[in-house]
C-alpha cells in the first residue's frame, strides 16, 4: 500500500516551540506535519495550531490476534485507505511463536503500532520479538520498526535501498495523512540483509522468497512447520492491490512463482487469510485487467479522467476500493504509457 497523497509543508503561523518558559518564541517558518507534531509533543504552550487540530481519537490501536495455526498469529488490517481514523492500520501482520522467540512480519504503520504489536507478542508467546521481517518498503508495513530496533530488523537489500531513498517522504506522507498516531516515529534501515534461501529461527525453518513487482523488491516468507505462506503485498485479497511502485510483468511472475507452493495457509499483505489459492489468482486477474483497461482507454485516445470512468470486470465489484484504487493505478501508468509512446526527441 501507499498513501494516496504527499505531506507539503504548511504556511507559516503553525510553528515549532523553541526555548522554554514565558520566553518560548515560535518560529514561523515552513515547516511539514511531522516537525509540528513532534514539536507539539515538547511544546505543551503550543495549543492551538491554526492549520489543523490535534483530534483527541483514541490512540490506541484496536488490534486483536487471530490465530491462524498453531503458534501463529494475523493482526488483521482494515480494508480502507490510510487514513486518520484508522491510524494506518490497513495491512495485515504475522507473529510466529518459536523457541527463540517471537517473530512478527511487518511492523505496522507507526512506532505507536509497532510498540502495541512487540507487547501483543509478548503476551502471545511469553518471549520478547528477536526478528522482525519487512516485506516491502511501504510505509503501513515498516513504520512499527523502532519498537524492535535495527539489529532485529531483517528485509532484502532492495527493501533497505527504498527505505534509505524514499522513507522520511513516507513518513512525512504518513503524518499528513494519519496525524497524530504517527507522533515520534522515524525510518529505522534493517540490518540483517536476506536474500533467497532459508531462515532458522528455534524449530522454525522459514523460506525467504526475494521477489518483486509490487515494488522493485518484495519478500515472501514460507514457514515450512506450519505450510504458511506469507506473501506481504504481491497478494491482496477483496481488496484492490496498489500500484503506485509496480512492474506488472515481474509481478505476474512473482505470483506464478508463489503458486508453485504448497502452502497450507496463505496470508496476503491486504485481506483475509485463506487455504485456497484464491488471493494469488485475484490479484495476478485484477492486475492483468487493469493492464488491459487502461492500455485499451490509452489506444483510444481517452484522457486520463475518461479513461478513470472506464468500465471494470463485475466481478470486481466485491473487492474493496477497486474504483478508487483503479483511479490511482491510471493516474500511475498513464504517464509512463504517455512516455513510451511520445519519447523525448531533445536526448
Ligand atoms: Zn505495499
Amino acid at each position: 500500500m501507499f498513501p494516496r497523497a504527499r505531506s507539503r509543508g504548511l504556511a507559516s503561523g503553525s510553528g515549532t516551540g523553541t526555548g522554554t518558559g514565558s520566553g518560548r518564541e515560535i518560529r514561523a517558518s515552513l515547516v511539514n506535519r511531522r516537525d509540528i507534531l513532534q514539536a507539539a509533543g515538547v511544546a505543551g504552550g503550543l495549543c492551538v495550531l491554526p492549520m489543523f487540530s490535534l483530534e483527541a481519537a483514541p490512540l490506541k490501536y484496536r488490534l486483536e490476534p487471530v490465530e491462524i495455526a498453531a503458534g501463529a498469529w494475523m493482526l488483521v488490517g482494515v480494508d480502507e485507505a490510510i487514513t486518520r481514523e484508522n491510524g494506518g492500520a490497513i495491512a495485515n501482520i504475522t507473529i510466529l511463536d518459536t523457541s527463540e522467540g517471537a517473530v512478527v512480519v511487518d511492523t505496522g504503520p507507526s512506532k505507536r503500532y509497532g510498540m502495541q504489536l512487540a507487547d501483543i507478542a509478548r503476551a502471545l508467546t511469553g518471549k520478547p520479538v528477536v526478528r522482525a521481517y519487512i516485506t516491502h518498503f511501504h510505509p503501513d508495513h515498516v513504520f512499527g520498526s523502532q519498537a524492535f530496533g535495527a539489529k532485529a530488523l531483517a528485509a532484502p537489500a532492495g527493501v533497505v535501498e527504498g527505505l534509505k531513498r524514499s522513507g522520511d517522504d513516507f513518513a512525512s506522507a504518513m503524518y499528513y495523512l494519519a496525524g497524530d498516531w504517527m507522533r515520534g516515529t522515524e525510518v529505522v534501515l534493517p540490518e540483517r540483509i536476506l536474500e533467497t534461501g532459508y531462515e532458522d529461527i528455534g524449530e522454525r525453518r522459514l523460506r525467504t522468497l526475494v521477489l518483486g513487482g509490487h515494488t522493485d523488491s518484495d519478500l515472501a516468507l514460507f514457514d515450512e512447520r506450519s505450510g504458511l505462506l506469507i506473501a506481504g503485498d504481491l497478494a491482496f485479497l477483496d481488496r484492490a492491490p496498489t500500484t503506485p511502485h509496480a512492474d506488472l510483468a515481474l509481478w505476474q511472475a512473482s505470483l506464478a512463482t508463489l503458486s508453485g507452493i504448497s502452502f497450507s495457509k496463505l496470508v496476503p499483505g491486504h485481506g483475509p487469510a485463506e487455504s485456497t489459492p484464491r488471493a494469488l489468482r485475484q490479484t495476478a486477474d485484477w492486475l492483468k485487467s487493469i493492464e488491459d483497461v487502461i492500455r485499451s482507454a490509452f489506444d483510444r485516445g481517452l484522457d486520463m479522467s475518461e479513461a478513470m470512468g472506464e468500465p471494470l470486470p463485475s466481478w470486481s465489484e466485491n473487492i474493496a476500493l477497486a474504483r478508487y484504487e483503479f483511479e490511482r493505478s491510471v493516474m500511475h501508468f498513464y504517464p509512463k504509457l504517455e512516455a513510451d509512446l511520445w519519447p523525448r526527441v531533445d536526448r
